[in-house]
């Protein structure tokens, strides 16, 4: 069948032939249904193209496809070697292509063009972090009695549903096939419908039949992937209540499941830190992808002796380095937000936060310095004053938009810090080196920076507690995800 394909040119002025079709078996394919997604440029409103969007049949198909290929020959009994030097092909195919599958990001996305180089450099290193992993997948041997003992040998899990959100397209997509390639897994995706571009551009590299891509709609394709008996494991990233829906529907073959949810990670500042570095990173910790990450620091919490200094040096720091605009403009830190869902959404939680008496200290209205006052752009945000009780503290809210409290203890801190049903990551400044470790040690999150906001490194696992969600992505662990040990017992002479 003939590869779907659209000639586009990018605001950059980049040509991109883009493939728009379903990838199934290595094949561009049409939905069967008809039915598409028209994807909108964040920055302008204007509509970018149409592609493909799956139903449940076409779920179905890629199914059968991701089975087949997981049990042929040419995957199941290629050796880890072979695997790691595929994978390595791919992150080489990608890498010669970076520019390309940037602007389609952030043409699609809104997110600055460097960030974009970063997320695809981010799907780089994870693909060849992972092919250094795909030969030293072993057990282990377990002696137990003189006459026995046992072995352990790691099989993949199967076929994978993926199911990716908009904030992180290409980085999330990779950050899950990593391992499943890896593991020897075969996989079906699903990228969310609001970015579904780059991803098919990303598909048109790969160089085996193992992993297939489906652009579609959550409630059709994404709960096809979740309750298809055929399946064997789901991971997921996007928000809590889909997070919650989509265990519930795996659980009819009890699929394994990897869930990474929704934060409100907080960020503590003690009155010994280095203030303008607090500040500085405080609003890159919150303002980055235009607070559309589910680690943002959305939480501010500081000593209530250097809160009104803090406050002022982090207004600062947004005005020298939170310059927001066209995202293809060379120095634009924060781009447009990624649909006008989310847009109106963020500034819902404008008139919710004053009507708690909140203080607006910044922000809390559309930006209107780009193009002719189109575009989901919205000023960085700043509420100073807030309580635990207040709405802004307790919800995600997933754009630009920081809420800032004050506390007199350590153990309030703490205790603020836990308030909340999620436990994504967290961020402490001190130079006290003992309280460092010891704050560290109390909050309740999956991941914890000492100084620093955002770090993340595909050698380090990722993932939540509470309601953040459930495994570990990336590091030894994101591997683990992907593999299921068999026990193998011996009877070495032990007669009955
Ligand atoms: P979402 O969680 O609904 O969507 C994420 C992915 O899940 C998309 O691919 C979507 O198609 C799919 N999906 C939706 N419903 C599904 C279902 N019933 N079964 C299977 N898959 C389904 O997120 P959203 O609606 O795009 O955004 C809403 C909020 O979610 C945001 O405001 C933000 O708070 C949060 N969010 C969090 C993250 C994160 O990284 N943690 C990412 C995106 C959105």
């Amino acid at each position: 069948m003939a590869d779907l394909r659209t000639d586009l040119v990018a605001p950059n002025g980049r040509k991109v032939n883009l493939p728009t079709g379903l990838f199934i078996n290595n094949h561009f394919v049409p939905a069967t249904s008809g039915q598409k997604i028209t994807s909108i440029n964040p920055t302008n409103e204007e509509v970018i193209c149409e592609v493909e969007a799956a139903s449940a049949g076409d779920v179905d198909t890629a199914v059968k496809a991701a089975r087949a290929a997981l049990n042929h020959e040419s995957w199941r009994d290629l050796s880890g070697s072979d695997k790691g030097a595929m994978m390595h092909k791919l992150a080489d195919l990608v890498e010669a292509e970076k520019e390309t599958l940037a602007t389609i990001e952030t043409w699609d996305n809104g997110k600055p063009y460097t960030d974009s180089l970063f997320d695809i450099g981010e799907v780089i290193t994870t693909l060849r972090y992972y092919a250094g992993w795909a030969d030293k997948i072993h057990g282990h041997t377990i002696p137990t009695t003189p006459k026995k003992f046992a072995y352990t040998v790691r099989h993949p899990i199967g076929v994978c549903g993926q199911i990716i959100p908009w904030n992180f397209p290409l980085a999330m997509a990779a950050w899950k096939l990593g391992p499943a390639l890896a593991g020897g897994n075969t996989v079906v995706m699903k990228p969310a419908e609001q970015t579904p571009l780059s991803i098919l551009y990303f598909a048109s590299l790969i160089p085996k039949a193992v992993i297939n891509i489906l652009n579609g709609h959550g409630k059709e394709a994404g709960h096809a992937i979740a309750a298809h008996l055929d399946i064997d494991k789901v991971a997921f990233t996007g928000s809590t209540a889909t997070g919650k829906l989509i265990m519930k529907t795996a659980s009819v073959n009890m699929k394994n499941i990897t869930l990474e949810t929704g934060g409100k990670s907080p960020l503590l500042v003690f009155s010994d830190a280095d203030l303008e570095q607090a500040a500085k990173w405080s609003q890159f910790g919150i303002f980055g992808n235009s607070g559309q990450i589910c680690t943002s620091t959305s939480r501010v919490l500081v000593h209530e002796s250097v809160y009104d200094k803090f406050v002022e040096l982090f207004k600062e720091a947004i005005k020298t380095l939170n310059k927001v605009g066209d995202p293809f403009e060379e120095g634009t830190f924060q781009g447009p937000q990624v649909t006008k869902e989310q847009y109106d959404k963020i500034l819902g939680y404008v008139e919710v936060a004053k009507s708690e008496g909140a203080i607006c200290a910044a922000g809390g209205v559309p930006f209107k310095g780009v193009g002719q006052g189109k575009g989901y752009f919205i000023e960085p945000t700043v509420f100073t004053n807030v309580k635990s009780h207040m709405t802004i503290y307790r919800e995600e809210i997933f754009g630009p938009f920081v809420a800032i409290s004050s506390f007199k203890t350590e153990e309030e801190a703490v205790e603020m810090a836990n308030d909340s049903t999620y436990g994504l990551a967290s961020a402490i400044f001190t130079q006290d080196i003992a309280r460092a470790h010891r704050v560290a040690d109390r909050i309740e999150s999956g991941m914890c920076w000492i100084n620093s906001s955002q770090d993340s490194d595909p050698r380090i696992p990722f993932g939540g507690v509470k309601q953040s969600g459930i495994g570990r992505e990336l590091g030894e662990a994101g591997l683990a995800a992907y593999t299921s040990e068999k026990a193998i017992h011996v009877n070495l002479g032990t007669r009955m």
